[in-house]
């Protein structure tokens, strides 16, 4: 142990041993706070703490896994088995389980990912002939989810007629109604959602104190990764079970909080010492990730912020590169920039293909990297996006096996009742659902017992039924005796699944078919994973809970040797030597959904800030002219984020004026920047201002608005205000004859104007640069 103690430093080394009490390690971006929560883990099992009495809650499996494995080879793979490590999700499906009956959920509950919510909500909306153009699922799923992580119950719900007037006043008065039914038939399919992980979990705490007792007394040391992003339910649960021992030790940094607009809830971080007494709080200073170029840029971006603890963070590491900065006329370009210094850093540097990240905002991004990647033969990896689990191939399959565990599961029936194609058509299904809902059965009850129920269907069709219930029935009796594995080649060949893909020979089915070649083979591995685990038996239930939790960080499969391409959110906590952060530009980075308040810019700046601090050498910041939103090749500007930076960590290479933010040629956002017709400030002046954010900071401070980080007030029922600098353009009314000058493209005379609202285009002739069309959300334009 001692010299695996001498790995840290000073600082690091004091929470490391502290054993007992409450305590919070408050630190920047790469400073070791996640090395010292393992080497904690290790130390306390030094100190002959029983690895059974240690909960760590980590952000991603994967995360848990690694910290598994670190603290295996300091004390030993036999003591580190019985830890209990893993993410929120995963760790309380864990003691539902155990505990479900209490909660009269069966144990083998099904978990129900967002396809499936999405899914359900779909179908009840429609059974209640609601407006899906009003009650668009994704929204009322998003709206369902935040009252959950508020832990505001559907009785809750109509207890409150503020709740109902909100749901009211954004038009969707019937919310209320659809939470319930929601609720009530996620409870009759045995399912349960994300959200219900949390949810249920703060029910059992709360309503069997018995049950509370026994987990506080089994996790008498309690640890918590990234807590700054942990929302208002995970903070209860953490709170309620940490109250007896008070064992607590949390690391986190609010500069990294990024997940408010799901719910995470800073204040958890910056209340930790109210919530506790005798709070030891620790900070670390020294970043060994990154160069003194990465540290100091970071920095200077997040010094930007007006809502943050002050922190400091330095290095000892190399002086390093400076940042390059990069300009494209287009996304295409950006992504044959990025892959041919991919190309030339491997064939100059010797590095290897997983020295290198890509990190964007959103993951629609990826596919212009991808394409230059191809053609580069670089191997590359997509982490998120759509997950391997949820491809509609696996979807398939794993929904047999779901109603093999739990015929009640209504979403994955009706996902396979037809498929393959057995004749059981669409207006079955309803009349099936109908009926279920009727009898409060499941659906699967109503077909076994078809014949005592009311539904009317010819002979042929409940001969249909009665044969795909005797098909899950012998599935069921096999998987008494077979492992999941055996189980899942049986039911693709005896299903025909295999058949169908196969027959159809084009290269998608071709495709389909390896994939789920590739999760059976999955399978053999994970039978054989399991083996070396305490307590699991690689049964087809594990494997279930494996997958439904399976993060969109953890997939790792394939050759290990590849480029990572995930959004920022996914990239916390990581490292990589070369990091690429793309898109920098107005509307995509800043995300034009940010524009309503401080709080959320202030929100997007963090974000900034993390994927700027998962470098470790070099950082590249690319941004495109134009790029492809929507199916349009739209105008951009580059990102303020990057004129943030403090230019001596900065290698540009583009015209540096263009790089130069310019808060009136961006929306009004805050009521208080000059607008376009200010005869205060003339347009030029303020275009040629140097890019000191000091201008920023100004208008940010002069409007001091409370901080939203409220989880009850979801981001999607707002209206949302776009940074366009066309906003003060739309009220001028832009019209034929004008005169504009365009950032780039310089004056023109504006030809005509054409579409309405959010599509209003115009037809500019630029002296220089012939006649364009621009969209006029994003051109940024001055009449001049
Ligand atoms: P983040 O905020 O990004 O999650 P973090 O504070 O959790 O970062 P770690 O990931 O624990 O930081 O550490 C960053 C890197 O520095 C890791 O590669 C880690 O192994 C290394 N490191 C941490 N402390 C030391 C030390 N005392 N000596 C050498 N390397 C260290
Ligand atoms: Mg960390």
């Amino acid at each position: 142990m001692e010299k695996y103690l001498s790995q840290l430093n000073e600082a690091q080394l004091e929470p490391t041993i502290q054993i007992g009490g409450p305590m919070i390690i408050i630190a920047g971006a790469g400073s070791g706070k996640t090395r010292v929560l393992t080497y904690r883990i290790a130390y306390l099992m030094h100190k002959g703490i029983d690895p059974f009495n240690i909960l760590s809650l980590t952000f991603t499996n994967k995360a848990a896994k690694e910290m598994k494995e670190r603290i295996s080879t300091i004390v030993g793979s036999s003591e580190s088995k019985n830890l209990w490590m893993g993410t929120f999700h995963s760790v309380f499906a864990k003691i539902l389980r155990i505990e479900a009956d209490k909660l009269g959920y069966p144990s083998n509950f099904t978990i129900y990912d967002s396809q499936d919510s999405g899914r359900l909500i779909a179908s009840i909306i429609k059974e209640m002939n609601l407006d899906k153009d009003i009650y668009k699922y994704k929204q009322v799923l998003g709206r369902i989810s935040s009252y959950k992580n508020s832990l505001i119950t559907v009785r809750a719900y109509f207890q409150n007629p503020e709740l109902k007037e909100a749901d009211t006043m954004a038009r969707r008065p019937r919310m209320g109604d659809i939470y319930k039914a929601y609720v009530e038939r996620c409870f009759k399919a045995g399912a349960m959602d994300f959200d219900d992980l949390l949810l249920k979990t703060n029910e059992l705490l709360t309503r069997f104190p018995e049950v509370l007792m026994k987990y506080q007394n089994r996790f008498k040391y309690i640890l918590v990764d990234e807590y700054q992003d942990t929302n208002h339910s995970q903070y209860l649960i953490v709170r309620a079970l940490s109250d007896k021992f008070q064992n607590i030790c949390v690391v986190g940094d609010d500069a990294q909080s990024i997940y408010a607009f799901r719910g995470a809830n800073i204040n958890n971080i910056l209340n930790f010492q109210k919530d506790y007494d005798d709070v030891k709080v620790f900070r670390l200073e020294q970043n060994y990730r990154s160069t003194k170029n990465i540290v100091n840029a970071a920095n200077s971006i997040i010094d930007k912020n007006q809502t943050k603890l002050d922190k400091v963070v330095w290095t000892a590491n190399d002086e390093g590169a400076k940042i390059k900065v990069n300009r494209s006329l287009t996304d295409g370009d950006e992504g044959r920039f990025v892959a041919s210094t991919i190309f030339e850093e491997k064939m100059n540097n010797q590095l290897h293909n997983s020295d290198f990240a890509i990190l964007y905002r959103t993951n629609a991004q990826s596919r212009s990297i991808e394409d230059a990647l191809r053609k580069r033969d670089i191997p590359y990896r997509i982490y998120g996006g759509t997950s391997f689990y949820q491809r509609k191939e696996i979807k398939d399959v794993i929904s047999y096996l779901r109603l093999i565990i739990n015929p009640a599961d209504e979403e994955a029936l009706k996902r396979v009742i037809n498929f393959p194609p057995r004749g059981i058509g669409q207006t079955t299904v309803d009349k099936l659902i109908v009926s279920a809902n009727g009898y409060n059965r499941t659906m699967f009850e109503v077909m076994k017992n078809i014949d005592k129920t009311n539904v009317k269907v010819n002979s042929g069709t409940k001969k249909k039924l009665q044969d795909f219930v005797t098909l899950i029935e012998s599935f069921q009796v096999l998987n008494q005796t077979a492992d999941v594995f055996e189980l899942a080649e049986h039911v693709t060949r005896t299903t025909g699944i295999i058949k169908e893909f196969n027959k159809d020979g084009t290269p998608e089915g071709v495709a389909r078919m390896e994939n789920i070649e590739e999760l059976i083979n999955g399978m053999k591995d994970f039978v054989e994973g399991q083996k070396e685990i305490a307590d699991t038996t690689g049964s087809l239930a594990e494997f279930l809970e494996d997958v439904a939790l399976a993060t969109d960080a953890d997939a790792d499969k394939g050759d290990p040797d590849h480029v990572a391409l995930m959004t920022i959110h996914l990239a916390k906590g990581l490292e990589f030597s070369n990091v690429f952060i793309v898109g920098l530009e107005e509307d995509l980075f800043p995300s034009a959904m940010s524009g309503n308040t401080r709080a959320e810019l202030e929100e997007e700046r963090r974000l900034f800030y993390v994927a700027v601090t998962r470098a470790e050498k070099q950082a590249y910041l690319t941004y495109a002219l134009s790029r492809y939103r929507w199916g349009k090749l739209v105008d951009s500007e580059p990102s303020r984020f990057i004129s943030e930076i403090d230019e001596q960590y900065l290698e540009i290479t583009t015209p540096k004026e263009e790089l130069r933010f310019n808060p009136m040629l961006s929306a009004d956002i805050f009521g208080d920047t000059p607008s376009a017709t200010s005869k205060k400030a003339s347009p030029n002046k303020i275009r040629f201002k140097p890019a000191k954010q000091a201008v920023l900071k100004k208008d940010f401070k002069s409007k001091k608005e409370p901080e939203k980080f409220k989880v009850t007030t979801p981001k999607n029922l707002k209206p949302v205000a776009k940074t366009g600098g066309n906003t003060n353009l739309f009220d001028n009314k832009l019209v034929a004859g004008n005169k504009v000058k365009h950032l780039r493209f310089g004056t023109g005379e504006v030809l005509k104007i054409e579409g309405a609202g959010a599509d209003t285009k115009a037809e500019i002739k630029f002296q220089h640069g012939g006649t364009k069309k621009l969209l006029l959300r994003f051109a940024k334009l001055e009449v001049i």
